[in-house]
């Protein structure tokens, strides 16, 4: 089921936010000091928003839950000091009022709230006639429907300025990474809603912060639209996700060395040699999908055969000579094993269900 978002661009204040969407700021706010000087360093290195958490939902309890809305008031005045759009995580309808009311220019959704249904339809009703941006991450767990149900939600109730935040997913087992980054999620998130811009959260994908650069630099080399990212004054006395976060410096030093290369091809940059490939690939593909027609239209001949003859639809033997034979040919021209038993495997079931059909005919 694929219903379409409406999405418009991310206007406050009479300004659109550009892409790439920028974002930095701690994990949470701790103190007034804290929040106001990485405020102003994240300010003149140009980020155009700060993100600080108030509410932190804590996987246990015990661990720093984030001061409330005591915390409020210091990200206001640091909204008057400086230029800097203010965002913060809201998981219910208390917390939607007190950010409000404190001036914040845009709500985020935390990955365990965009995995519960009632939240969010929550959260949405509440907000439903208000003119906010929603930054909604993806849930927890791997389920692209969960992350755009969140979005139709918040979509359905008249919030047209959505952003998706990618920060991975959870998984058991070892792994270099906090949250599975997944890449194929928010890439097919992209393919269906091609209007959406889709940040990516390093952050909370990487865990560590020896990890960000490279994340980053995916990111941007799949042609996200922004960066969500973590940043302390003293990230070794961070309350909460302190291994993941990197002082203003740094984040200046690594986002100068990523290399932000052209994504958008427009009028005048369009490269021809690119524009041929392209068409190339459309030709070859129209030519996979006519032969596998072709191929299919064999298949159905072979099942009336089989129909006239009594003979079973599968025969294994054959299966397993054609699986042989075919990577044995893929390996040589340099296809691995695994990639033509995935296209075989598929083009051998729908066989079997043209067969089972010519079968079932009488
Ligand atoms: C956060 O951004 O600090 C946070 C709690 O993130 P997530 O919801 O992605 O875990
Ligand atoms: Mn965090």
């Amino acid at each position: 089921m694929d219903t379409k978002l409406r999405i418009e661009p991310v206007v406050i204040n009479g300004k659109t936010l550009e892409t790439p969407i920028m974002v930095s700021g701690p994990c949470s706010a701790e103190t007034e000091e804290q929040v106001i000087k990485t405020g102003h360093m994240i300010a003149d290195m140009g980020i155009p928003i700060f993100r600080a958490g108030i509410w932190k939902p804590r996987t246990r309890p015990g661990n720093f839950e984030g001061l409330g809305a005591v915390a409020l008031p210091w990200l206001e005045k640091l909204k008057k000091e400086t230029d800097l759009l203010i965002a913060s995580e809201v998981a219910n309808t208390y917390h939607i009022k007190e950010a409000l009311n404190h001036g914040v220019d845009i709500l985020w959704i935390g990955a365990r709230t965009t995995a519960n249904p009632f939240a969010v339809q929550e959260l949405a009703d509440y907000l439903s006639g208000k003119d906010i941006p929603v930054f909604v991450k993806n849930p927890i767990n791997p389920d692209i429907d969960l992350w755009i149900g969140a979005l139709e939600r918040f979509n359905k109730a008249g919030l047209n300025k959505l952003v998706a935040i990618h920060r991975g997913f959870s998984f058991y087992g070892p792994s270099n990474y906090r949250n599975k980054p997944q890449w194929g999620i928010p890439i097919e998130l992209k393919r269906r809603f091609p209007e959406l811009p889709v940040i990516t959260d390093p952050s909370h994908i990487c865990g560590r912060r020896d990890l960000l650069q490279g994340v980053c630099q995916k990111a941007l080399d799949l042609n996200f639209d922004g960066l969500f990212i973590e940043s302390h004054i003293d990230p070794e006395n961070a309350l909460s996700d302190k291994e993941q976060q990197v002082t203003p410096a740094e984040l200046k030093k690594m986002l100068d060395s990523l290399v932000w290369r052209k994504s958008q091809v427009n009028g005048l940059e369009i490269l021809k040699d690119l524009e041929d490939y392209r068409t190339e690939i459309d030709r070859l593909d129209d030519k996979i999908i006519h032969t596998i027609e072709t191929r299919m239209k064999v298949v159905e001949k072979i099942g009336e055969y089989k129909l006239q003859n009594g003979i079973t639809i599968l025969q294994s033997d054959r299966w397993a000579d054609i699986l042989k034979g075919r990577t044995e040919l893929g390996k040589k021209l340099g296809l691995s094993e695994e990639f033509v038993t995935i296209i075989l495997k598929a083009i051998h079931q729908e066989s079997i269900n043209k067969q089972t059909k010519i079968m079932n005919r009488e």
